[in-house]
């Protein structure tokens, strides 16, 4: 179904639906508008749109290429941004040394455990009191929210947005960390194996635990686009057994280690461990070996009694 947009300028901004009626959720969803190669231009710094609309751009950075697309939309709080897709040449960073390989392995206390603690990425102190901050903003906004009659009040509606610019401002504070933590990395390792975890932002989880996850997506982001685009190598590793293997012997223990338990104790050679580090010395040593999951690494214990690790 085709669909003409009309673009005011400032704040204000319509959208005009042709053909049958659309299915209105509830939800209110935030307006978002992409344009290819020849729906937009660029002219005078200002971006052109279809219809003669002509929006001034607050830039806030120098766009490297013509750009092929672009994308129009609004946040949370009500402002508008675009963001256009331009094509990057490689940055090369600095030469590492080509032995360098840096295993990573993700976490809630340290969010970044690596196998060269120097580049552990800590979680931070004002992460977690945003988070408090954040869940006390929306308590407010359950209490103020009157239930399903009519439209919200005006003190729901300020809650709301208060705790918009909270999440916002913890947004761009783990961003930023993150990009400062990747730049280091990505600069000093050749080999970059990184633990591939995915949140599960389970409907239950605490603001805490949210905003861990939020902080370890972020990092593994930057820190995989940061790197292919230096031209390192970036190993995504499964997460399976990286907790249960040892990262002296590769031999696996037969039972997962509970989450309180902060150190891992080899049963087969007697290697003892920081839990996440030996996680993180797991995960570089099966991307040493050119693999991406523990279980491609065969664990070999000939009759000598001698312990090998073969590939
Ligand atoms: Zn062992």
């Amino acid at each position: 179904m085709l669909r003409t947009y009309g673009l005011a300028l400032g704040h204000s901004f319509t959208v005009k639906g042709r053909g049958r009626p659309a299915f209105k959720s509830r939800k209110k969803v935030l307006p978002s508008l992409g344009y290819t190669t020849r729906g937009f231009c660029i002219r005078e710094r200002r971006l052109v749109l279809p219809k003669g609309v002509t929006i001034p751009v607050v830039w806030s950075r120098d766009l490297p290429s013509d750009p092929t697309s672009v994308r129009v939309y609004q946040d949370s709080l009500g402002h508008w941004y675009a963001s256009f897709v331009v094509r990057r040449d490689t940055e090369p960073a600095p030469d590492a040394d080509p032995d360098s390989g840096l295993g990573i392995d993700w976490g809630v206390s340290t969010t970044a455990t690596a196998t060269d603690s120097a580049y552990d990425l800590p979680s931070l102190g004002h992460r977690k009191r945003c988070a408090a901050e954040l869940a006390k903003a929306q308590r407010k906004m359950a209490r103020r929210h009157n239930g399903k009659r009519g439209p919200q009040t005006g003190g729901y509606v300020r809650a709301r947005r208060a705790a918009a610019t909270l999440h916002k401002k913890a947004t761009r504070q783990t961003r930023h960390d993150s990009r400062v933590w990747a730049k280091r990395v990505v600069d000093h390792h050749d080999l970059i194996a990184v633990e591939d975890f995915k949140p599960t932002f389970l409907a239950k989880s605490t603001m805490a635990r949210k905003a861990a996850d939020a902080a370890v997506g972020a990092a593994k982001q930057e820190l995989i686009e940061r790197g292919r685009r230096a031209g390192r190598r970036v190993v995504l590793v499964r997460p399976w057994y990286t907790t249960m293997t040892c990262s002296s012997c590769f031999a696996r223990a037969k039972q997962r280690l509970e989450l309180s338990e902060r150190t891992f104790r080899c049963t087969a050679c007697g290697f003892t461990a920081g839990r996440d580090w030996n996680a993180a010395r797991v995960i570089l040593a099966v991307a040493e070996r050119g693999h991406t999951s523990v279980d491609d690494v065969r664990h070999v214990r000939p009759s000598s009694g001698l312990v090998v690790c073969a590939v």
